[in-house]
Formats: structure tokens, sequence, C-alpha cells
């Protein structure tokens, strides 16, 4: 039988072994094996839960984030809204929500970039009322060349990283079917090439026809020193060599990499700063207020949990962090 293993297994024999990148990649993204190829990962069912599940009032911010930045955008000749890994679809449908009361909407089409077919069949059915206005998308390269707001939340985690041990790659190798990382002297650091190349080949479209980018995740400004790869199962972390293609694989974002890229093609960075303190100021309080007014006393109770989960220090509020990156045009950058 072929699968995932044994495809991995082959490989170590053909090479020696496989670059932590190269795990990753075939493990998630495998067109017949990968994880987020062959399953919905996201719910209490899933594997994880991630912002826009938690609660409306998470994409809804973002929604006034991407207004912010389309009212400040020559929107004349067309401008597009674009999500990177859209998942189940519920933040774009929150942020929809709110922008289709604008006249901007008018103007905007919606392009999400998804690799999986299974998670695109899942957005087509969630946003089945503005089907004529989007288009799918399995790699960047397809977008069109507009001015464009651009918005990712827990996509770069999802990337393939290279890990060194000093300056030398860290691999995975096998013995009797078990694989293994290589053993490596010095600090541990981590690069997502796949990161790197897409922000960069992003920064330079929004450099060229205006815009900006928002991207939303578990991640560091300075260097860590330690491996943060990690696999979760079912809501608990599992062994990151076992059951390849089972788990979601991901590694902390390394936004100082991501900074780097935007600003070598001209655009301006703000953040990265924490999640809570970006959703304080761009107003996720007075929102949550104004949902309580109207709501019943569980309502209520499920608001202040939503808040505290999206905020708190020990929950999302400190490990994720916001940055924004935008065209030298845009003046304001809601938020920061
Ligand atoms: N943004 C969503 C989902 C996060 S999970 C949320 O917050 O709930 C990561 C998403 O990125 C999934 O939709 C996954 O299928 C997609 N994805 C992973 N690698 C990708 C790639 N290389 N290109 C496009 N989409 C990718």
């Amino acid at each position: 039988m072929t699968d995932l293993r044994n495809l991995l297994l082959e490989k170590i024999k053909e090479n020696g072994s496989v670059t932590v990148a190269e795990y990753m990649a075939l493990c998630l993204c495998h067109p017949e094996f990968g994880y987020y190829t062959t399953r919905n990962p996201f719910g209490a069912k899933g594997d994880f839960i991630t912002a826009p599940e938690i609660s409306q009032l998470f994409g809804e911010m973002i929604g006034v984030w991407t207004l912010g930045i389309l009212q400040q955008i020559d929107v004349s000749r067309g401008a597009a809204l674009v999500e990177l890994g859209p998942g189940k679809g519920t933040m774009i449908a929150d942020i929809l929500r709110i922008i289709r009361k604008y006249p901007v909407y008018d103007s905007l089409e919606i392009h999400l970039v998804e690799i999986s077919p299974y998670l695109e069949k899942l957005q087509r059915e969630n946003l089945g009322q503005y089907a004529g206005k989007i288009s799918w998308h399995r790699s960047i390269k397809t977008l069109p060349e507009i001015p464009m707001v651009i918005l990712a939340n827990e996509f770069f985690d999802a990337l393939p990283v290279s890990q060194f041990a000093g300056s030398k790659e860290v691999t995975i190798g096998a013995k009797s079917g078990e694989f293994y990382f290589s053993k490596g002297k010095g600090n541990i650091s981590e690069h997502s090439l796949e990161s790197v190349e897409i922000m960069e080949s992003l920064a330079a479209k929004i450099m060229k026809n205006s815009g900006g980018i928002l991207v939303i995740d578990y991640g560091y400004t300075e260097p860590t020193n330690k491996s943060t790869l990690q696999a979760v199962k079912n809501h608990k972390f599992h062994d990151f060599l076992s059951g390849p293609g089972a788990a979601d694989l991901t590694a902390h974002v390394n936004f100082f990499d991501l900074e780097t890229a935007a600003e070598k093609h001209g655009l301006k960075v703000s953040g990265a700063v924490t999640q809570k303190n970006f959703l304080e100021n761009i107003g996720i309080r007075i929102r949550a207020e104004a949902l309580k007014k109207n709501a019943n006393d569980s309502q209520r109770l499920k608001i202040d949990s939503a808040l505290a989960r999206l905020l708190d220090a020990d929950k999302m509020g400190e490990l994720f962090k916001v940055m924004a990156t935008v065209s030298p045009k845009i003046k304001e950058i809601p938020g920061f």
C-alpha cells in the first residue's frame, strides 16, 4: 500500500534524508494524502479552532481594517479583496456582511487562494450568496493586477519551514520505519522560503497597484533560538514525526522575515503587535458592548468568553501577532 509514510520512507531511502520543509509540504499538501487536502480540520470535532471560528467579532474587526484601507485606494478601475487560506470561509463571510453596506462593495472582486479542493468546496457552500463575486485560486500566481487588500489569518504558519541548527540544515531520516531528526549543534532558527517568496511577490504587486496586506498568526519578531515546530491533532499536541498526514503541522511565523520581504519591495510595515493590542485599538470592546446590548444572558456570557479567548495573555492575546504592510500611498493604518 502506498501512503504518506511509505512515500516518505522511499524518498529518504533514495536521498538519505528529507528536509523539514519537504516533510511538511508532503504531509500538509500531498494531493491524495495531505492533511489539508483531505479533511476539514476546524471546529470542536476537528483538530483546532481559529479566531474567526471563536466569534464573529474577529472577522468584523478585520472588516473594519479592510474598509479603512479601501477608503484610501482609488477603486475607480476596480479593486480586490483577497484572502489567503480561508479555511471554512467564516472570516470572509463576517467581513462581507460589514463591507456590503458600503459603496466600495460594488467595485470589489473577491479572490480566495486555497490549495485544498476539499476546503474550496466547503467555502463555496458557505459563501453561496456571493457566488458571482468570488473567484478561487490554487496559488497567488493567478491573482489580478489591480489594487488589493490581502488578508492572511493562520495562513503563514501552515507553510513549510527550513530549520537550522547553527548553520546546518536539520533533516529527517528514518530507521526501522521510524522517522527521526538529524542532530545539530548551535542555536535553532527557522525560515520559511515559501512564506518569503509569497510575501515578496505580493509586496511587489501592492507596490505596483496600491493596497495592503494584513497578517495575523502565532509567531515571533525576535529570534527564539528553539524549535517551534508543532503537530496538533484533536486539540492536543501530537508527535511531529508520527502518523504523517494525520496531524496539523505548523511552525510559528517568523515576522522579522516577512517584514524584511515587504520592505525590500518598498512597502511600509506596521507591527507586528500583539493580537490583543490590535483588536483593542480597532475597537473590539466597543463592538462587543454593542452586541451585548441586544443579547440575552447566555449570549452575553458567550461574548465575554470569546473576548477572553481572543485577548487574554494566556490564550490568543499575546502569542498571536498582527502585522500590516501597505503601499506608501496609504497614510492611515487602522489598529496600529
Ligand atoms: N484562515 C482560516 C484557515 C487557517 S488554516 C482560519 O483562520 O480559520 C490554513 C488554511 O490555508 C487552510 O485553508 C489551508 O487549506 C490553506 N493552505 C495551506 N497551505 C496553503 C497553500 N500553500 N496555498 C494556499 N492555501 C493553503
